[in-house]
């Protein structure tokens, strides 16, 4: 087995040249696949709805760390952060199945806590834990989560659907999972050195609440639905800005412009950045796990969403020749560029 003499390392691929060239000669030939791989959810027509099917996996050591994560917090998490990319679809969640491999470290009493976050996302998110598989593992703790959920046909939203001159907006604000998770790592490390440490976190509680208690939107789903605006295209932010808005422009085969000043920041965010002498703009455009939705809208929509200050627009999308640019604070016009994926 593997005995190619010159085999190819992971790290030549980035995680979405490996899907890609993984799933490349797979076509689509049931009838009832609308989308397949390629977008937040795949697609299913099952009945007069559209069925709407996302899966994700988390391990422990690359996606979360227990020393400060609990339990609990990481099985809401875990839920949310999958619901994330049903409600990235314009979709409304219905169901999940959770599937988890645990090593002898855990016992039944820390798995309960983990389903204590699994069954509070449940209901926070009206949806039902519908089945699973169990195994053990060699080491540390995988969950991986499948979420499904239905809308109505002429409000399915792909990443592909944005046409030039849409305009371009967010929900929320970004950047404070990640500056939440440098607090996090950095007393994780004085711990290390002095386990007696007992530092006020509170100056950066909401960073932290980011990281370690992200929500998803589906808040936004629904406040679209109310105004009667289909966005024209989703999707929802898990790898920094940056990374999203290339996939945004990639599938729908356009450029985009967007405005440093108008990317939503929280001022905690803002301070905690300047503390670690980091540019918070940065963190939003390439840290992650802010679980927001970025999705473009006609001209025509602006009027009704412009007054709700749950969202923000942050620029309009352009050609493809033009590509995806960022104007700064300075007025200079920077490319935007997508982060490398790092697990490999
Ligand atoms: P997201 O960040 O929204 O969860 P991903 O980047 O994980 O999306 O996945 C992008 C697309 O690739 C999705 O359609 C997903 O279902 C598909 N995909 C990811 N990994 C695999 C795989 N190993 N085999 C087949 N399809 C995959
Ligand atoms: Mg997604």
């Amino acid at each position: 087995m593997f005995e190619n003499k010159n085999p190819t390392p992971l790290s030549d691929y980035g995680e979405f040249k490996l899907i890609e060239h993984l799933t490349k000669n797979f076509s689509l030939t049931q009838k009832t696949t609308l989308k397949g791989v390629g977008d937040d959810g795949a697609v299913l027509k099952l009945d007069d709805r559209l069925t709407v099917l996302s899966t994700d996996l988390l391990i422990e050591g690359i996606h979360f760390d227990l020393s400060y994560m609990p339990l609990k917090h990481l099985g809401y998490k875990a839920v949310v952060v999958n619901l994330s990319d049903i409600f990235a679809m314009n979709a409304i969640a219905n169901q999940i199945t959770v599937s988890i491999a645990v090593s002898n470290r855990f016992n039944v009493d820390s798995l309960e806590e983990l389903y204590s976050g699994i069954s509070l996302a449940c209901k926070n998110f009206k949806v039902d834990l519908i089945g699973g598989d169990t195994s053990s593992s060699v080491q540390g703790l995988t969950i991986s989560i499948t979420a499904l959920g239905q809308v109505a046909k002429e409000k399915i939203t792909y990443r592909s659907g944005a046409n030039s001159n849409d305009i371009l907006m967010v929900s929320g604000d970004l950047g404070g999972a990640y500056m939440g998770l440098q607090v996090l790592e950095r007393e994780k490390a004085v711990f290390k050195v002095n386990p007696q440490s007992k530092p006020d976190l509170s100056k950066y509680s909401y960073c932290i609440e980011r990281q370690l208690k992200p929500e998803s939107r589906k808040d936004i789903i629904k406040i679209l639905d109310e105004l009667n605006i289909v966005p024209t295209s989703m999707i929802d932010i898990s790898d920094g800005l940056s990374s999203e808005i290339l996939h945004l422009s990639k599938s729908s085969k356009l450029g985009c412009l967007i405005y440093e000043e108008k990317i939503p920041i929280d001022q905690e965010v803002k301070n905690t950045a300047e503390e670690f002498k980091f540019n918070s703009t940065t963190a939003a455009l390439n840290g992650g796990e802010d679980y927001e939705l970025l999705f473009t809208i006609k001209q025509i929509d602006y009027e009704k969403i412009k007054n709700n200050n749950l969202v923000s627009v942050i620029g309009y999308m352009t050609d493809e020749k033009l590509g995806c640019f960022m104007q700064n604070n300075l007025n200079q016009k920077i490319e935007l560029v997508a982060q490398g994926w790092k697990n490999f």
